[in-house]
């Protein structure tokens, strides 16, 4: 299914043939076995594919929205054709198990055909003039060519909620994707092709990170860089790209609380709990990185969660049952085993884990672990584990929730469970967050906006908000005297 080769940079409609010396490995997390080999490109092929999609957006721009449109369509039908094998390239280089990404699959094409309607949507205004010498208008236009650079915990779904809206825009793209994912990314390049996207548009460059951004940051043709990623690379890349005031959309870390008050239904949170702390192995940007409990119910709630942790099924995402694939790599494992071991080590109880997974396989599994006993000074409760790992504090009244909840350096999801609509309305409103999922832990969807505040990041991906960042407000003041 997988080639033992894979041409992953494409520039100008053409993918290159592997260079010898100029390669990398991809691997399977759970197995450590090579996957497939693929391009290792730097500087000078991230300049060439800036050329190129600067190249293509006249052509690109000038297109009306319709006929964008009509190839995003194509390509959303095209992804939805092929949702099973995608999938499956997926797990095998990335770790989650099949059934979570075939919904990240399903949700990459949602973006797809999302943008698809967008695209001839893009409305702009017709401004009442302060004088009747004047006629006034604010048209939408493209920025221009867009660097777009992906993580590898959503290797498919990031590029099209990239790429559906700039490209809707009338944008063109240079897209990096992570190193260690460059599979799924080739995918979405070849689906695209298919679609009968114009050369240029959609250029694919993998390998050296550090050079291709700093191709995208050091060219003035690349007028703004989407990216998702840690909040370390994010500051870079601001900082960086300070020097052309490049426009920037960052999704970078997060450190989500949940906080279950007294009146939750406590079974529906528990497995909620599971769902947003567990999903891809923790290794997701809003995943649920600390529990806050109302003290009345907490032993109840704790009962429940670890009932169903226990139950929970380690091992290859591509068996039947399994819940927690591997995690992405050494680093990962070993960050978390940190994590908990700072925590035990300062008092904290493990409920459930707590350490590696012994299976029959060689990848970078961990444990699926719940800790109580639980203390603000541990390095869980303030820094992203990116991985399995969930700590669970209680609280005694709302206010605590909220300021315990609140205190952190980042600002993107946070979630509450209450069946009462006043209390979800009057928590959500104090949360200091992008976005607030009530009695719901999967609120990332393709009509909506995602998107942190403070060290979160700035800037929407998704719903109209996602087109905006990509269009520019021309203002065009018409003297008729
Ligand atoms: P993670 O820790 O989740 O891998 P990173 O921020 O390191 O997050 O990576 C996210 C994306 O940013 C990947 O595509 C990665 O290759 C890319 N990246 C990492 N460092 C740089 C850099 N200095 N310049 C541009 N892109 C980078």
């Amino acid at each position: 299914m997988i080639e033992k080769q894979t041409k992953s940079i494409f520039i100008n409609g053409e993918w290159r043939p592997l260079e010898d010396g100029k390669q990398t490995d991809v691997v399977n997390p759970a197995t450590l076995e090579k996957i497939s080999e693929v391009s290792y490109g730097g500087r000078q092929e991230a300049e060439e594919a800036i050329q190129a999609a600067s190249k293509a957006f006249s052509t690109w721009s000038e297109m009306s929205g319709r006929e964008r449109s009509k190839i995003l369509y194509k390509s959303y039908e095209l992804m939805m054709e092929d949702v099973d094998r995608l999938a499956a390239i997926l797990t095998t280089e990335q770790g989650k198990p099949l059934a979570e990404a075939k919904g990240e699959i399903t949700g990459a094409a949602q973006s797809l055909l999302w943008y698809a309607e967008e695209a001839s949507r893009a409305y702009g205004e017709w401004i009442p003039s302060s004088v009747s010498s004047k006629r006034m208008l604010v048209i939408p236009s493209p920025v221009g060519v867009v660097g777009a650079i992906t993580p590898w915990n959503f290797p498919t779904s990031m590029i099209t909620r990239k790429l559906g809206p700039a490209l809707a825009a009338g944008c063109t793209i240079v897209l990096k994707p992570a190193t260690v994912t460059p599979l799924s990314a080739v995918e979405v390049v070849k689906i695209f092709e298919r679609a009968g996207m114009p050369k240029g548009v959609v250029n694919l460059v993998t390998g050296n990170s550090k050079e291709i951004g700093e191709a995208m940051l050091s060219s003035n043709v690349v007028r703004m860089i989407t990216f998702t990623g840690s909040t370390n690379v994010g500051k870079y890349l601001m900082r960086e790209g300070s020097n052309q005031l490049k426009k920037l959309s960052l999704e970078l870390g997060g450190h989500a609380p949940i906080i279950v008050c007294k009146d939750a239904d406590l079974e529906k949170a528990a497995t909620l709990s599971l769902t947003s702390t567990f999903r891809n192995s923790g290794q997701t940007c809003i995943c649920a990185n600390r529990l806050y409990v109302d003290a009345s119910v907490a032993e109840e709630f704790a009962h429940i969660l670890k009932t169903k942790v226990d139950a929970l099924q380690v091992g290859s995402g591509l068996e039947e049952g399994t819940n927690l694939g591997p995690l992405i790599n050494e680093d990962a494992q070993t960050k978390v085993q940190a994590h908990v071991e700072d925590a035990v080590s300062k008092g904290a109880k493990v409920v459930s884990g707590g350490k590696k997974w012994e299976g029959t396989l060689d990848g970078y599994f961990y444990e699926p672990t719940v800790l109580s006993d639980v203390t603000d000074d541990m390095v869980v409760m303030s820094e992203e584990t990116f991985g399995p790992l969930i700590p669970i504090q209680t609280f005694s009244d709302e206010e605590e929730a909220i300021r315990k909840a609140n205190d952190s350096e980042y600002g993107l999801a946070a979630y509450v469970f209450t069946e009462k609509t006043k209390t979800a309305l009057r928590v959500s409103e104090q949360l200091d967050y992008g976005i607030i999922g009530v009695n719901d832990v999967t609120p990332s969807v393709a009509e909506a906006p995602f998107g942190g505040i403070k060290q979160s990041g700035n800037g929407k991906e998704g719903g109209h908000h996602g087109m905006e960042e990509f269009l520019e407000q021309k203002f065009i003041s018409i003297g008729i005297d």
